[in-house]
């Protein structure tokens, strides 16, 4: 990879110590792993606008259907603050790769913030943190992950696998858009999207066959077409569709044998005995010793760097 990648990030999920009790909640995947190949920009909006570390505790309340920041006795109202700072910020998200958000916050949560309600007991955890909510809705291309959810295997190579690419389109998108360069981009992330969601795949090159859009219009469609198509987690079902597409390519190239072993990994994969990694290891394998451009070109066969071990897991 030729420049990291610039992610935003919760100051306390890299390590920064500015939550309410002076402490922080550091990500060791962040720093150590991701960090290698990601320039962080850290942002705690709470200190951001002025409130002191230590500081008492903030939390969501709903109140006749109006959700405030503030503190448990209702003092302390931080809601319009918090917007505003979020707004600002957001600005500075779009040449971002993505965003990692600290999860549970009132501020930062990205989802499942508890509510409480103002009279009488309990909560629902249905809120959405105030600054979160700002960036995602003005950058809704951007990808965004939890800390907490990144120790799902999953949900991280997911969340990994869309800032990769996102970085690739953001540099595409820099060096000077043409239609010849949008369609090298959908080209590329061909098996990547079919593993994702293959009437996705199907759509956008509907969408790139147009001629009667304005380009800067179609990309825009495209990216977010493309990002969200990302979002829906690729499955062992839909990774063995694309698995055996790849196979397609070396059919006439393969003896026999090296056909069955690889459809035994793909299958091994299939049923739970083995990661995916192991039938795309073969595949790369298959690939160098019977080069094929469009299938290096593919996304799908790296998507990440290796370093960060993401399909050994499942
Ligand atoms: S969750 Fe957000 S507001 Fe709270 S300490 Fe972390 S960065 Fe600051």
């Amino acid at each position: 990879m030729d420049s990291k990648l610039t992610i935003g990030i919760s100051a306390c999920v890299l390590g920064q110590k500015v939550r309410f009790n002076a402490g922080h909640k550091r990500s060791a995947f962040c720093t150590d792993q991701l960090g290698e190949f990601a320039d962080f920009v850290p942002v705690c909006p709470e200190v951001a606008i002025g409130l002191p570390t230590p500081r008492p505790t903030i939390r969501q309340i709903l109140n006749d259907d109006i959700i405030t920041v503030s503190q448990p006795d209702g003092s302390g109202d931080v809601t319009q603050a918090l917007k505003d700072f979020g707004q600002a910020h957001a600005k500075t998200t779009f040449d971002m790769a993505g965003f990692i958000f600290c999860a549970k916050s009132p501020t930062c949560g990205m989802e499942r913030v508890k509510v409480y309600y103002h009279h009488g007991k309990g909560s629902a955890s249905t809120g959405v943190g105030v600054f979160a909510e700002q960036v995602m809705q003005a950058n809704p291309c951007l990808p965004v992950e939890e800390n907490d959810r990144l120790n799902d295997p999953v949900i991280k190579e997911n969340f990994i696998t869309r800032i990769f690419v996102y970085h690739r389109w953001l540099k595409t998108r820099k060096s000077g858009l043409t239609k010849h360069k949008l369609i090298t981009f959908h080209r590329a992330h061909k098996y990547l999207v079919m593993s994702h969601h293959i009437e996705s795949y199907r759509a956008l090159g509907q969408l790139l066959a147009r001629a009667d859009q304005p380009l800067e219009q179609q990309a825009d469609q495209y990216i977010l077409g493309l990002m969200t198509a990302l979002k829906i987690k690729a499955t062992r079902k839909s990774h063995t569709n694309t698995l055996q597409h790849l196979q397609g390519y070396f059919k006439k190239q393969l003896t026999a044998e090296k056909k069955q072993a690889l459809s035994e990994e793909i299958n091994a994969y299939r049923e739970g005995y083995s990661p995916l990694l192991v039938p795309l290891t073969l595949i790369n394998h298959h690939l160098k010793e019977f080069p094929n451009e469009y299938l290096s070109d593919q996304v799908y066969l790296t998507p990440h760097p290796k370093e960060l071990k993401l399909r050994y897991g499942y």
